[in-house]
């Protein structure tokens, strides 16, 4: 493989390496460093996204959890925090145990 050969390659690489990535809010393009560190946000909705929520959630993986609002209650409430009892019902319901608490 010649030199040039090469160079084309990496100009391709240069320029697919970045499809067109959309915010999930907003729809917004987006960089990849953006989707990967904002969690398919771009950087505004993403902050926006911070202001929202909690400071106290942690980045745990409740994104690909269909029950992650649930464990982050219980989370919450494990971690000395006020939770309404009823959220925190519906939670220990959702992950169907006590969950430690
Ligand atoms: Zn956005």
């Amino acid at each position: 493989m010649g030199l040039s050969n090469f160079s084309n390659k990496v100009s391709d690489f240069t320029v697919s390496t970045d499809p067109v990535f959309k915010c999930r809010d907003c729809h917004a393009t987006a960089t990849r460093e953006e989707m990967s560190n904002y969690g398919c946000r771009c950087v505004r909705c993403y902050e926006s996204w911070c202001r929202q929520a909690p400071a106290y959630i942690p980045q745990k993986d409740y994104g690909t959890d269909p029950k992650g609002w649930a464990k982050r209650i219980i989370d919450k409430h494990n971690d000395g925090q006020r939770v309404s009892p009823i959220a925190l019902k519906f939670a220990q319901e959702a992950l169907g145990s006590r969950h430690g608490v």
